[in-house]
């Protein structure tokens, strides 16, 4: 027997227009590509929506063709954003910060119709644009004053493309399970692969965001995500925050510590969302200022292991921290590190202990560690394992690649190894490639950087394993001075002894002026190794 309620699909361009109609005059507030702060809110940015549908629609795009988005957060990628969406198109979002060909490739693998982009990547889009035969038109994100000459085919600004549409339209109604949005995995090694996320995943994870353990955001807060759109629906933020009516502040291309400061402050915002490297610029601005954020009441920090030394940081700033934990696969959100009982009373050194796991996931995502056979393993909080993951939100199958991704129970391998304790905290040890083998051990180079982090003189740390001839791999710990500052290897090794176990220890420390990241703010470690392949240990040598 069915139940009878209504049928009432899970579409993304339902969040849009509850956050018009109940939460209109709500501002979403941006610093412009141009410069300026502009102030809109989500009534408008829901009429400008439909005008983009119906642009698109008068251009040919039909339901499930792709309109790639290269883009900042913007009030109009907002906009672009739900109108691609309207119509049933997928809004493909392009990280552009990954290398000219590599765009080119993803643009190609999912063939995009429309590139709508930002002034910024105009250039860059010209070098590469013989490249890409399906892309019919540009529409570049600006008005007519801004707009530079280009070479781009059928290129249109943006405000004038939509000011020839008059915005009476509607929304389709369509299958819930259809597209809606694409991100390629910024992997380091092969090829990127396409997640293709639908309706109902997107709208799914929204209200998993909004639970008060995970975003948590209300109608009241202001909610600044620094993390783009293109990295993984920015959290998911894009949808979460209007469907809350949240008030939002975008930063645009800016995201040093001056600007993402100035924005906190001056728009009062009570949450924020961005990967560590963002948060230790912010830190590094504000110690040199001497400034606060007293509206600031909690930090969301994932994509890269938050240390141990930035969680205490923003506590002792009096803003609340939530180390999250996810992936592109995963729409993105995982687990996110909440005090639960019985931990919600434990104070100092033990309170971070907790803060600084990964956390447990929120209803909607399950999880299990396995060995390489499949096998589950205890949850101990000490046993290391494959992390797999099961849920509505949690691609089964990359776009356009014939592979299966799920083992035999429906499950998704992460290639993250961590372990998980009695009361299903997560704590992520490595990708399972950066695994340092020691002698048959695993050494987990997260925790060696995340302790490296603390010295006072390091800005960052990177740790790989090195070939060693008795033990097959040793840690090599690779660190960036704070700049201004000094630290021998010594003194970095000293600070680090006796807070791992002896044989975790690194056998040499190498300064670097820079540690390399990858296109979505990790450490790009096949860099490193690549940097380092020959080096040898001066023990290993004597
Ligand atoms: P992406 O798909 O670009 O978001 O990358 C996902 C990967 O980033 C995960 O599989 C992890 O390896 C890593 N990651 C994300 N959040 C964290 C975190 N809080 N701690 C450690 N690694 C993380």
């Amino acid at each position: 027997m069915l139940g009878l309620m209504q049928d009432w699909p899970l579409l993304c361009h339902k969040i849009i227009e509850h956050a018009a109609k109940y939460h209109g005059t709500r501002e979403v507030v941006t610093r412009s590509v141009e410069g300026p702060i502009h102030r809109t809110n989500y009534a408008q940015i829901h009429a400008r929506a439909l005008k983009v549908s119906q642009s698109l629609e008068r251009d040919g795009i039909k339901l499930g063709d792709r309109v790639a988005t290269i883009a900042w957060n913007t009030w109009r990628h907002l906009e672009v954003w739900y109108g691609i969406m309207g119509i049933g198109a997928i809004c493909h979002t392009v990280n552009p910060r990954l290398f000219p060909e590599q765009i080119a490739w993803i643009v190609n693998h999912a063939q995009d119709r429309i590139v709508i982009t930002d002034l910024t990547f105009v250039p860059v889009l010209e070098k590469i644009a013989s490249q890409l035969p399906s892309v019919e038109r540009y529409v570049v994100l600006t008005d007519k004053a801004h707009m530079p000459q280009t070479t781009l085919k059928n290129a249109v600004v943006y405000e004038d493309w939509i000011a020839a549409s008059d915005g009476k339209f509607e929304w389709k109604t369509f299958d819930e399970n259809t597209a809606a949005a694409m991100c390629y995995t910024s992997g380091t090694t092969g090829d990127p692969k396409g997640v293709l996320y639908s309706h109902r995943s997107n709208v799914l994870h929204a209200l998993m965001a909004n639970s008060k353990d995970a975003l948590g955001t209300s109608a009241a807060d202001t909610m600044l995500p620094v993390v783009p759109l293109f990295h993984a629906n920015s959290w998911g933020i894009a949808f979460s925050a209007p469907s809350m009516g949240t008030k939002l502040v975008m930063p645009g291309p800016k995201l040093d510590g001056a600007s993402v400061y100035e924005l906190l402050s001056t728009e009062k915002v009570t949450h924020t969302a961005g990967v560590p490297t963002v948060w230790l610029m912010l830190l590094q601005y504000m110690a040199a200022n001497n400034v606060k954020l007293p509206d600031l009441q909690m930090v969301i920090c994932g994509g890269s292991a938050m240390p141990r030394s930035m969680i205490k940081a923003f506590l002792d700033m009096g803003s609340q921290v939530r180390h999250a934990w996810g992936m592109t696969e995963m729409s993105p959100l995982g687990t996110l590190a909440t005090l639960k009982p019985p931990f919600t009373e434990r104070t100092g050194e033990e309170r971070l202990d907790i803060l600084q796991t990964q956390g447990y996931p929120p209803f909607g995502v399950e999880m299990k560690i396995t060995d390489d056979a499949g096998k589950e393993l205890p949850w101990d909080g000490k046993t290391f394992g494959r992390l797999k993951v099961s849920g509505p939100a949690i691609a089964k199958a990359y776009f356009h690649v014939d592979s299966n991704i799920l083992d035999e129970e429906g499950y998704f391998d992460t290639g993250d190894v961590s372990t998980m304790d009695e009361h299903g905290y997560m704590r992520i040890t490595d990708r399972s490639k950066d695994v340092i083998k020691s002698g048959g051990e695993w050494i987990s180079s997260i925790d060696l950087e995340n302790l490296a982090v603390g010295h006072p003189a390091v800005a960052e740390a990177a740790v790989i394993g090195v070939h060693h001839p008795k033990w097959d791999e040793r840690p090599l710990l690779i660190v960036q001075l704070k700049q201004g500052e000094s630290a021998t290897r010594e003194d970095i090794l000293k600070f680090m002894d006796g807070k791992i176990a002896k044989w975790w220890m690194p056998d040499d420390v190498a300064f670097v002026d820079g540690i390399p990241h990858t296109a979505t703010g990790k450490i790009l470690k096949t860099a490193l190794r690549d940097q380092f392949k020959d080096y040898t240990f001066p023990t290993a040598a004597a």
